[in-house]
């Protein structure tokens, strides 16, 4: 298989060169140059997630250097459960937030991982890794790439903009990891990441590669969640589910309409935004109008301009096409805030601010089956979640063993000397 861009003016790669590229050279995203097709009998006798997992990305590693390593990839990727369970009659939650930094960025982040480590394992120079981060990325990818060898991983952050919590988990690995509190703002992170790979001194001293939504990488294994979900429902049911999709910049809902298109038992796809309506005016008909964001109470969902969107349009014929075959709402902070509050009654579950979006989404649709996509652990957004449940939100035993470690970072003003001077 091999990844053609977006943008249609670069050559066609392998994968491994599309991991290790991040974006193509002509500023597009990388995609599949074609879309396997499978049907649910191509399956029979797998259960567990890597399982299937590897039977499902078999095409997209044909004829790669990392095609041998794909079933282990799988393995060490996705080494915690994701579950789907009954909430009523017609809706089941998938949970995809049981691994290491509790949040479905793990996933994706876990399988980039192992991927670049075997690419970078044979090199002379470690390869390194620069993330800017306004929070949830930069400790799934912290995390992930940790004690890899021959990687080195350098993070970002604001200082004071990010929750005590968050901050921990961004700070908490040392190693081959470390993290800088830029004295600055998130853009200003974004804008230190850009310098470097654009500065002679980093380009002759070190081998960058990013781990953003963008790479490749971080989509193919998000396939996999839905491709398991469906499945375990359909043998169940003997019915397709429609999955509702907590939506930001694109990078789940791609995947899901991936797996869709690859013929998966999946009825229909829903996406749920925030008060960010970009995604949801433009599927009601208007035209396609990226806006600055707005916060709401799912940060991590706060994209006004979702990056992924290049990819979901150069997937349909057209946009009449996209807009016959995705759907989708927006759901502001009031409501969010209710779903919380109703949740413990009425499901007996506490939900996290993105997931109580696409839990809302869910109550308006009729009754069919669906599967509401939780994409993190409430305890990670407790300022919020406690006050509306009036109790407080238990810890998972992998989020608290990370709270457990001790925790370091270097300040630094927001110019790339002061960034290179710590080298
Ligand atoms: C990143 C994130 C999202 C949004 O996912 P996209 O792939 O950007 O649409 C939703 N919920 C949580 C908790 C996230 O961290």
């Amino acid at each position: 298989m091999k990844f053609v861009s977006t943008r249609n003016a670069s050559p066609s790669v392998t994968l491994s060169q599309a991991l290790s590229d991040g974006l193509a050279p002509d500023g597009g995203l990388y995609v599949p140059e074609a879309l396997p097709r499978f049907a649910v009998e191509d399956f029979v006798g797998l259960e567990r997630v890597d399982e299937i997992g590897a039977r499902l990305l078999a095409p997209f590693f044909e004829g790669d250097a990392l095609a041998d390593s794909l079933a282990q990839i799988c393995k060490e990727a996705l080494n915690f459960a994701l579950p789907l369970k009954r909430l009523d009659e017609q809706t089941s939650i998938l949970e995809l937030f049981h691994g290491p930094t509790a949040a479905f960025k793990d996933v994706g982040a876990r399988f980039l991982a192992s991927c670049l480590s075997r690419l970078a394992a044979g090199d002379a120079r470690p390869l390194t890794i620069l993330v800017a981060t306004s929070g949830d990325t930069g400790g799934a990818v912290a995390s992930a790439f940790h004690q890899k060898p021959n990687i080195e991983v350098q993070v970002l952050y604001p200082l004071g903009k990010v929750s005590p919590r968050q901050e921990h988990q961004l700070t908490c690995w040392g190693d081959n990891v470390r993290a800088f509190a830029v004295r600055g703002v998130f853009d200003d992170c974004q804008r230190l990441v850009k310098d470097a790979f654009a500065d002679p001194w980093w380009r002759e001293n070190k081998r960058l590669s990013s781990a953003n939504s963008i790479n490749i990488g971080r989509v193919l294994p998000q396939m996999i969640y839905y491709a398991c979900a469906s499945l375990w429902h359909f043998r169940q049911s003997g019915q397709n589910a429609g999955f509702v999709i907590p939506t930001g910049n694109l990078g789940n809902a791609l995947a899901c309409m991936w797996a869709h298109e690859m013929g998966l038992p999946i009825r229909e796809i829903m996406l749920a935004t925030n008060a960010n309506r970009p995604i949801v005016d433009f599927l009601g008909g208007s035209g396609w109008q990226p806006r600055p964001s707005v916060s709401t109470l799912a940060s991590a969902m706060d994209v006004g301009d979702p990056s992924n969107m290049e990819r979901v349009r150069h997937l349909f014929a057209d946009d009449d096409a996209l807009r016959t075959a995705i759907r989708a709402l927006s759901v502001d902070d009031a409501m969010i805030e209710e779903t919380i509050r109703d949740g413990l009654e009425r499901y007996r579950e506490v939900f996290c601010p993105h997931t109580a979006v696409a839990m809302c989404v869910r109550e308006q649709l009729p009754a069919t089956p669906w599967i509401v996509v939780a994409t993190a652990h409430p305890a990670k957004f407790e300022q919020i979640v406690e006050p509306l449940i009036g109790r407080p939100v238990e810890i998972p035993p992998a989020l608290a063993s990370l709270f457990e470690r001790p925790a370091h970072h270097v300040e630094i003003a927001a110019q790339l000397n002061a960034l290179t001077g710590e080298q």
